[in-house]
């Protein structure tokens, strides 16, 4: 740099300074916020490379009790959108932080505050009064609905529309990933009805630990006979387990489906005094991993377990 006159010098090293604190697209990125893994993976890639997603719970914790840390605050407090499953899966934790965040684009009602609840069909939605008090963590309708493509199809074309409005200069690449995203989920969908079309209907019969399998249930044509949680929130008891032990025996069911995060006792005393078998499931998309990939490995578990070799 000798030739050059000290201002070009100093000008270059500014610009070099400059572009080791500025991130690589420029000051104006994109930040989302996903409450859990599978909204986080949809996220990413209706995103692309204009806006970057923050995960707040772990994929492998129970998305229900997350512990809140408070890094999470400041992570909601700098977002522009926040993204979560909404019919109160989240609702044990989300709210205390969002107030905490002091993120007016991101409260209840702002366009920044994205329920993907509110775009899919839901199921277990209470005719009358609800009440959690006596213990069901789905008082208002059962939030697992993420395991079931058709529905994350939905999300993602509602999602694609929320960011083209937050981020207006790139609407027309977020719309077009997000068709790109629901497209992939529905191929994914089809291809899974029909190698489960070849189940006999003796072998769609399965117990789950936690209501966490319905949608799957609906998409697949299975059926969920019983749950080892006497309600959705509450542990098992004997008198309960009892009940679950004579479903598997008189239905000849083979199969007991839980999610990780769960503890295993229950279902191995169901497992040695039935014979049935025990296949646990990823609840949520790794970050890693795209959504696709996640559910293609929960449901072929699933079609394993249910298969007779
Ligand atoms: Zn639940």
């Amino acid at each position: 740099m000798k030739s050059l006159p000290n201002t070009m010098k100093l000008l270059i090293i500014l610009a070099f300074a400059l572009a080791m604190v500025l991130p690589a697209s420029g000051l104006a990125e994109v930040r989302i916020v996903a409450t859990v893994g599978d909204l986080a993976a949809m996220a990413r890639e209706v995103a692309g490379g204009d806006a970057v997603v923050d995960l707040l719970a772990r994929p492998s914790e129970d998305p229900h009790f997350v512990d809140p840390k408070p890094s999470y605050v400041r992570r909601l407090a700098r977002a522009d959108v926040l993204v979560y499953t909404g019919v109160d899966l989240e609702i044990g934790w989300l709210p205390t932080l969002l107030i905490g965040s002091r993120n007016a684009a991101l409260q209840p009602g702002q366009p920044g505050n994205f329920d993907a609840s509110h775009h899919v069909v839901l199921q277990g939605v209470a005719a009358g009064p609800v009440d959690r008090s006596m213990g069901d963590v789905h008082p208002g309708g059962n939030p697992h609905y993420t395991t079931d493509p058709r529905q994350m199809a939905r999300v993602a074309l509602a999602f694609g529309q929320t960011m083209g409005r937050i981020d207006p200069d790139n609407a027309p690449a977020y719309r077009e990933r997000a068709r790109n995203f629901a497209r992939d989920c529905i191929r994914t969908a089809q291809r899974w009805e029909e190698h489960f079309a070849q189940l006999p209907a003796n072998a769609r019969k399965f117990v789950s630990y936690h209501e966490a399998f319905n949608y799957v249930a609906s998409w697949l044509g299975l059926e969920d006979v019983i749950r080892i949680e006497p309600k959705p929130g509450i542990a098992p008891n004997p008198r309960h387990v009892a009940r679950v032990v004579e479903a598997i025996k008189s239905q000849k069911i083979r199969l007991i489906l839980q999610s990780e995060y769960y503890p295993l006792s229950t279902a191995n005393i169901l497992a040695q005094q039935t014979g049935a078998k025990i296949v646990v499931i990823a609840a949520q998309t790794r970050e890693d991993q795209r959504y696709v990939e996640h559910i293609d490995h929960v449901v072929s578990l699933i079609f394993e377990g249910l298969h007779e070799h």
